[in-house]
């Protein structure tokens, strides 16, 4: 038997979410058994844990988006019981039973062996958001932005994946600005190497012109909807932004002027289909760029039976950096 968070929903559609005891026979198909230590709690999960996003085909579902541990059998030739695990994406947590239970079986695939240098709570502190925050930095550089192309703006910074950019960013020697809702926030992300903050109200404006004074090389946007469009009309010439998320909404009213006029370019983010292989490389750098202590200093821990209540705070936005989940506790 084994512990988990499940979210069941009933005739008329609400959705519960509770811990439960589940048998090992109640495991979805797979070829490796994971014995899971932690986990976190992402946007996504906020959004599965509240029963909301049409993201769960299946009840009852067990979340978790993300989730590090050891093997515990494996009919995949790549891995051995003992050996140290990731997984991230694949749409574990939404299609298939994810992190939130001490027990996962999943496909050999999608799973990265643990990165030297990382122990497995160090991998959930990154986790998902770290992935996508280091797959945007990667995509900045290979669109030519360099720390002397100028500053770089990080939306919704004080976020799990708006945290982990801010500190590559900054690690990697650009210059940093973040943007964020709460004042509350601002020594926090000086303390990870943001150099200005600007207030969230500065860039939920609509701009009123398709351009305006040219000011970021780059951007790591996790806000989406008018944030986005406001920013691409700062952008400076051949400058370009990652989207990566919508926390701020999913729609996009734009004009192609930045584009045209300034060689913007608008770089799609995915962490969850992302290719084995660009995984590998994006976590090898990611155990190389994160100094424990600066783990240590973005994130918290929490137990399972602590989750049901934290689905509508990360969805509010009042989830600062990132939250681990100790599975075993
Ligand atoms: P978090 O909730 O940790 O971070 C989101 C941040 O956005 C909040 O902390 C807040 O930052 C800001 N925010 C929240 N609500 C609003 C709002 N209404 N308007 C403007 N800003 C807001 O979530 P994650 O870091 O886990 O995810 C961030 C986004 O990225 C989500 O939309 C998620 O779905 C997406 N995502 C996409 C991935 C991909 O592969 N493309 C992978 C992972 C996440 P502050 O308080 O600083 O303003």
């Amino acid at each position: 038997m084994f512990k988990a968070i499940q979210v069941d929903r009933d005739a008329s559609g609400k959705t519960s979410t509770a811990v439960v005891e589940l048998d090992d026979n109640a495991l979805p198909a797979g070829d490796v058994l994971v014995d899971v230590a932690y986990s976190t709690l992402n946007y996504k999960d906020g959004l599965v844990l509240q029963g909301l996003g049409g993201l769960v085909k299946t009840y009852p579902h067990v979340p978790g988006i993300d989730f590090s541990g050891t093997v515990l059998e494996s009919a995949d030739s790549r891995f051995s019981p003992g050996d140290k695990v990731v997984l991230t994406g694949w749409r574990v947590g939404e299609l298939h039973w994810g992190g939130y239970a001490e027990r996962a079986r999943v496909d050999g695939d999608w799973l990265v062996p643990l990165p030297a240098g990382l122990e497995l709570r160090d991998a959930m502190v990154i986790g998902t958001a770290g992935l996508t925050a280091m797959l945007a930095l990667m995509a900045l550089e290979h669109a030519g932005i360099s720390p002397e192309s100028g500053p770089v703006l990080v939306t919704g910074a004080a976020g799990g994946v708006g945290s982990i950019a801010c500190a590559l960013l900054s690690g990697a020697g650009y210059t940093v600005e973040g943007s964020t809702g709460r004042a509350d926030t601002h020594d926090y992300l000086k303390s990870l190497g943001v150099s200005t903050v600007i207030p969230r109200s500065e860039l939920e404006e609509p701009a009123t012109r398709p351009l305006n004074r040219e000011h970021w090389a780059g951007c790591v946007d996790t806000v989406g909807g008018t944030t986005l469009a406001t920013v691409l009309t700062r952008m400076r010439y051949g400058g370009a932004v990652t989207a990566i998320g919508l926390a701020g909404g999913s729609s996009l009213e734009t004009t192609v002027i930045p584009f045209l006029l300034r060689g913007v370019s608008l770089l799609g983010i995915d962490s969850v289909m992302c290719p084995r292989e660009k995984r590998e490389i994006a976590w090898n750098r990611l155990a190389q760029a994160l100094p424990r202590e600066l783990l240590e200093s973005v994130s918290h821990d929490v137990s399972l039976s602590e989750l049901p209540g934290l689905g509508k705070q990360i969805i509010d936005g009042r989830v600062r950096g990132r939250v681990v989940v100790m599975v075993q506790h």
